[in-house]
């Protein structure tokens, strides 16, 4: 039911987690009220094994939840209102001290737009990821704490090699940038002699040192179209390298079979639907969606091309396929617009990782700290400055 496709499994550890009640999560993180169909009683979700505690959008206590509705006793529905009111208590330390910390050690805190919305609250700055890096490089603080995944705080490193890059959450990964390694991109190299290799910014910082050029998903058609040669290996992923290949008939682009777990959930039927439910929204598709997805979409667009279209559109409905957490990146634009998911709600659960606590120990311990060898850094700023001097 929840999973059309098998490979769209989350990684294990992760659990099926069942619905069970429309009204068990009040909690400011969490995304529950987008009322999408996945959302709505007996739908299904994955959380963590041995995960109970949580739900994968924020701080919801799964347990609590259950107790809640086994039990009728009013004394109960108070004993979990003041549990609510505790929590949001704590959350409010937290952040009181974050924002102490973050002044005595002169750092910054950066947020992708795929973030928890209180991640996304408490940064100083939101966007994508070669956005954010850039921007932490121009920022005068020491420290740049990156709540995203891996290869992002690489690129920031790359772009701030003399500041010190905390990734809250060590182990967020992303599956998309994993699945290549710079060994393969040698093997493209002496397969196709005469390619540019375009790598996406979503690689590791390993694999940028094998590129000729970096793109982003609101730039790789444009920077493709201005490369001059004809044959391009683009990777690692499938699809947008297909959007870049759709706009660009002249050029020979050589694809990698890379695909993000979560935009491969939003299927072409998820489309018709959403026009003959809601005919009058706009449609946005992010270019890693399938083809067919973004042949029927009103405009496709990268998470930062997705936020001025929205702000200056007539429209009063936009209906979302990219992660759900940029809903609420969205709303911020455009309070008077409705917003829904494409076909329901699709986490990446990486991303989703990073709580309030992981900030603070962050930058408390400073031990989370993402480091690369000074080779790499040459190497890998490269590719990109190249990007942007095209
Ligand atoms: S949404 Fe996809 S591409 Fe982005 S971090 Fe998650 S797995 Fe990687």
């Amino acid at each position: 039911m929840y999973c059309r496709d098998r490979t769209t499994c989350p990684p294990e550890p992760w659990r099926r987690w069942i619905v069970l009640s429309n009204d068990f999560c009040r909690e400011q993180a969490c995304l529950f009220p987008t009322q999408t169909p996945e959302h709505r009683v007996g739908a299904t979700r994955w959380v963590a094994q041995g995960d109970s505690t949580n739900c994968p959008y924020g701080n919801c206590r799964f347990k609590e939840r259950l107790v809640r509705r086994s039990s009728s006793s009013r004394d109960m529905v108070g004993v979990n209102k003041e549990r609510r009111r505790k929590k949001k208590m704590e959350d409010s330390e937290i952040l009181k001290k974050i924002q102490e910390l973050k002044k005595a050690k002169n750092a910054v805190i950066i947020a992708h737009n795929y973030q928890l919305p209180v991640i996304q609250d408490l940064a100083d700055f939101t966007g994508d990821s070669l956005g954010l890096s850039r921007k932490a490089a121009e920022t005068k603080e020491d420290i740049i704490v990156f709540c995203g995944v891996k290869f992002m705080a690489e690129t920031a490193k790359v772009l701030s090699p003399s500041k010190k890059v905390l990734l809250p959450k060590i182990n967020a990964g992303c599956e998309l940038a994993d699945c290549i390694t710079a060994d393969e991109v040698d093997e493209y190299r002496k397969k196709y002699p005469d390619a540019a290799v375009v790598g996406y910014v979503n690689t590791t910082a390993e694999v940028k040192t094998k590129c000729d050029y970096c793109v982003t998903s609101a730039n790789a058609v444009d920077i493709v179209r201005k490369i001059d040669k004809k044959q391009v290996v683009f990777l690692p992923d499938r699809n947008l390298g297909s959007w870049v290949k759709k706009n660009l008939p002249d050029k020979e682009i050589i694809l990698h079979g890379g695909r993000c777990y979560v935009h491969h959930k939003f299927k072409k039927e998820d489309v018709v639907n959403a026009k003959k439910s809601h005919p009058e929204a706009k449609i946005l598709a992010h270019p890693e969606c399938f083809p067919e997805v973004l042949e029927l979409a009103d405009s496709v667009a990268s998470t930062s091309q997705m936020i001025p279209y929205v702000r200056d559109s007539k429209a009063k409905v936009f209906i979302i396929g990219t992660e759900e957490a940029m809903i609420h990146r969205l709303k911020k634009e455009r309070p008077d617009a409705q917003f829904y998911s494409l076909g329901g709600a699709q986490t990446c659960y990486s991303m989703k990782m990073t709580r309030l606590p992981d900030v603070l120990n962050s930058l408390e311990k400073e031990e989370t700290e993402v480091t690369l060898p000074q080779e790499v850094i040459e190497k890998a700023i490269i590719p990109i400055q190249r990007m942007v001097e095209l």
